[in-house]
């Protein structure tokens, strides 16, 4: 039953473009409409007409404790009675860029902004600003946002509808991104070879969740982080998605590697709107008022939204076994889905890493933005109606990660799998 959903999406098409607020929850990809959601509690969502699903889409990585968390709702609750913005310095933010310059390797000063975008945005300004230099290297395949210099050949909702940029992008904007290939150091290097000392940074995701979830291979990060160094560039980690999801210190402590700027989201803000941005000092003492990068925000640091990413934050930094639990539990799942679709004789590939995953249908290695591409995403699509009909929610394209959380039980992850199992008969 999807009849209030069908209702207000019509509504939601006249005065919406393609009636939503961001593109891939309109479903296009996989030729439905979307579910209209009500509310949702630890892994279970609910739409307006009370279909309940298990939920791994996790409003795309921020909700890893879960949807209603008490002691997140509590401090929100708080925070909302003392007044919802100032615009003025707060001591939220204060513990807020405490906590994560004590959680994380490396951060030695963090701004908060609105969004992972913003972030993006404002981690390549400063490398622009600090380094003096205009190219930036991303890779094929990557998301970063959607500012107007990211937006070549991206990944999420740009692989969704199958086109490698955005129109309203200009050339000039766009002649500054370099693009290298995901998990290919020699095109790295030839990128550095063909511009030499003007290149200001390489950003890239430490583990790609954005062309579904394609694993940085051995010595790849190391080697990016080579050749930042032997040519003065600076390297970001987009921890967007990666940043609190892999281990406290997200990415750069789940691989040893170290990056000179961070960008985080989702998680950070709790199921807020929240992103930020840091690094090692002297690069951040660029930023305006310190120094001669512009970079600001009327709801930065919100203090309803500081609330609610301390109090996530905070269970994920002091909860002992909190990571090494929900990894583990994450690996049994997928290789238990590994297992089932062997044996049913259903091409596929799992890539997963911790509680972040990906089933691609195909039969190759998934190794790059191309790789992921030639997933068959008529499989894909029929495999989506299948699980949303059986109460599994999952991302509406083939290329988006699955998220796990803290609350899914024992219980729903093995009913999960047994959907998966139906799948192949
Ligand atoms: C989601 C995402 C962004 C953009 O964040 P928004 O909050 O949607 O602007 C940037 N980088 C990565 C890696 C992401 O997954």
């Amino acid at each position: 039953m999807s009849k209030r959903s069908e209702e207000l999406f019509e509504r939601a098409k006249k005065c919406i473009p393609g009636g939503v607020n961001s593109p891939v929850r309109a479903y296009r990809s996989v030729n439905m409409n979307p579910r209209f959601i009500e509310r949702a509690s630890g892994d279970r969502i609910i739409d307006v007409d009370g279909n309940e699903y298990i939920d791994y889409v996790c409003s795309w990585g921020p909700m890893i404790l879960g949807h209603d968390h008490e002691a997140v709702r509590d401090a929100v609750t708080k925070a909302v009675k003392d007044g919802l913005s100032f615009g003025a310095a707060t001591e939220k933010e204060v513990l807020m860029a405490e906590l994560i310059t004590d959680m994380v390797p490396g951060i030695e000063m963090v701004r908060m902004v609105n969004s992972g975008t913003e972030a993006v945005m404002s981690a390549i300004r400063a490398a622009r600003g600090f380094t003096g230099r205009d190219k930036i290297i991303k890779f094929s395949g990557c998301y970063h946002g959607h500012a107007d210099h990211m937006l070549v050949n991206a990944g999420s909702g740009l692989m969704t509808q199958g086109i490698p940029g955005s129109s309203g992008v200009t050339e000039g904007n766009a002649k500054d991104t370099l693009t290298a290939g995901y998990n290919d150091l020699n095109s790295v290097e030839r990128l550095f070879d063909s511009n030499p000392d003007n290149i200001a940074c390489v950003i890239v995701e430490p583990v790609a969740a954005n062309m579904g979830v394609v694993l940085p291979e051995e010595g790849f990060l190391q080697g990016v982080r080579k050749f930042c160094d032997k040519n003065k560039a600076l390297l970001i980690f987009d921890e967007v998605i990666t940043g609190f999801r892999l281990s406290p210190g997200g990415a750069q402590e789940y691989f040893g590697v170290r990056a000179d700027l961070c960008t985080y989201g989702k998680i950070i803000g709790g199921g807020m709107p929240v992103g930020a941005y840091g690094g090692r000092r002297d690069i951040m003492e660029v930023i305006s008022p310190l120094g001669p990068v512009y970079q600001a925000g009327t709801l930065s640091g919100n203090p309803v939204a500081m609330a609610a990413g301390l109090a996530v934050l905070n269970i994920l930094k002091n909860t002992k076994d909190l990571y090494p639990d929900l990894n583990k539990k994450s690996d049994e799942f997928f290789s238990e889905a590994e297992k089932i679709l062997t044996a049913s004789g259903v091409k596929h590939r799992i890539n997963h890493i911790g509680s972040l995953g990906s089933i691609f249908f195909t039969d190759n290695v998934v190794s790059d933005h191309s790789s992921a591409g030639k997933s068959d995403t008529e499989m894909f699509t029929t495999y989506f109606k299948y699980m949303l009909e059986n109460g599994i929610y999952i991302a509406p394209s083939q290329f988006e990660a699955m998220f796990i959380s803290v609350s899914h039980s024992k219980e729903d992850l093995s009913k999960t799998l047994d959907v998966i199992r139906g799948f192949g008969k």
